[in-house]
């Protein structure tokens, strides 16, 4: 059996090839700049490594020139079932769904809610499920894991009809990677996923985080949009929402679309969106910015865990989860009172695994996320109930 995972951007596609969901992809595909005068096509097999320039028009057309490489490189054999990344199922999904007519109505109906994202998931759809007709194709929501948030937890505080009429709420995103590596947590714990309880930090260029209770997400940073939470690569996260109010009097819509989505967070407050170059700048600035990515991280370990009955790890993942030991540090300090206490040489060492010291009440976890494998065994797990 193989399984493909297909996640569709609004000018990149990137997809694996899973021939078990227990081991790594044994496909790694990349696709960037779909619509350009050049688009760059990556692909990483177990023997060999494609890297080439293709001009392709749209969605199709780049799907179609992939699935040329695979096909030239054999791993377009046996291919049992395809799954799909798709950002925003709103209310409607709370499981991955097997994708027919009326799922695809239903994404297309949730686009008002991720007018970037969701557009760009259908065309990835679309376009497999016309070359591979009898393929069974799945859809893994970003926004699904978080369904089991209780309804005091996602409500704004907004008139009522605005709920009720255009489903403002919170809905979460980075499900897959909070699933995955909540599972993984409960693995290295050696305690069954339903009974384990976690904060999760997926901190990546996108960051959020979520509680986890008895293996169920009950909170999460991110809110209706990926905007919310963290300071991010480029997003501000958290601000008072009077800020945009004072701002909509000098910018238009799109404008202010533009300075929170793209030219905030690390890269509005120091120049980069890159933690490496952040660290590395050692400047007043970067130290104030960091400071504050920091402070915001603590606030919301704060905030859960005082959700959760008990906690067993605080759980690290993502590129900067997954690689700064300086914020991993920093994001663990002064915690010794809530028992959450790092050590530091195995911060400094430990790739994957625990880290916190032997008084720490709490485990410290870093965990490599893996969401294309989360949507792989979804997948699997569907097509074979
Ligand atoms: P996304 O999938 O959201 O695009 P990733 O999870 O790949 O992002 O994380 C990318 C970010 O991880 C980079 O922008 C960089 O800031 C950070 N990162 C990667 N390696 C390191 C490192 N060694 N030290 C600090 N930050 C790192």
């Amino acid at each position: 059996m193989s399984i493909l995972v297909i996640n569709s951007g609004s000018s990149s596609l990137k997809i694996k090839i899973f021939s078990d969901i227990d081991t790594p992809a044994i496909v790694h595909g990349n696709l960037e700049k779909i619509g350009e005068e050049h688009s760059a096509l990556h692909c990483q097999f177990a023997q060999n490594k494609i890297d080439k320039q293709i001009t392709c028009a749209d969605h199709r057309e780049g799907l179609e020139q992939f699935f040329t490489v695979l096909k030239d490189n054999n791993a377009l054999v046996d291919i049992t079932a395809i799954g799909h990344r798709v950002v925003h199922g709103g209310e409607d999904f709370s499981q991955p769904v097997k994708i027919d007519d009326n799922v695809i109505a239903t994404i297309e109906k949730n686009i008002p809610l991720a007018p970037l994202h969701n557009p760009a998931n259908l065309k990835g759809i679309e376009a497999t499920m016309y070359m591979f007709p009898d393929v069974p194709q799945v859809a893994v929501f970003d926004t699904a894991f978080h369904q089991s948030v209780p309804e005091h937890a996602y409500r704004y505080a907004v008139p009522e009809s605005f709920y009720k009429e255009q489903k403002i709420r919170s809905y979460g995103f980075h499900g897959s990677s909070h699933q995955y590596v909540s599972k993984e947590a409960a693995r290295i714990l050696q305690k069954p996923t339903e009974q384990t309880n976690l904060i999760t930090l997926h901190l990546g260029n996108g960051a959020s985080v979520a509680a986890i209770k008895n293996g169920k997400s009950i909170d999460t940073s991110m809110g209706m949009t990926p905007l919310e939470g963290l300071i991010m690569g480029t997003r501000c996260g958290d601000i008072d929402p009077g800020v945009l109010l004072f701002l909509l009097q000098k910018y238009s819509h799109d404008e202010l679309d533009k300075i929170l989505n793209k030219k905030s967070g690390l890269l509005g407050l120091c120049g980069s969106n890159d933690m490496r170059d952040i660290e590395a700048q050692n400047t007043e600035q970067s130290r104030l910015t960091i400071k504050m990515v920091v402070h915001r991280i603590q606030k919301y370990i704060g905030s859960f865990y005082a959700q959760l009955p008990e906690l067993d790890a605080v759980v690290f993942t993502a590129g900067i989860g997954e690689n700064s030991k300086l914020i991993r540090k920093l994001c663990c300090e002064n915690l010794a009172h809530l028992g959450i206490e790092l050590c530091d040489e195995k911060n400094n060492n430990v790739t994957c695994g625990e880290i916190q010291s032997s008084q720490s009440k709490v485990k410290i976890l870093v965990i490599p996320t893996n969401e294309e494998m989360e949507i792989a065994r979804q997948t699997y797990t569907l097509i074979n109930v």
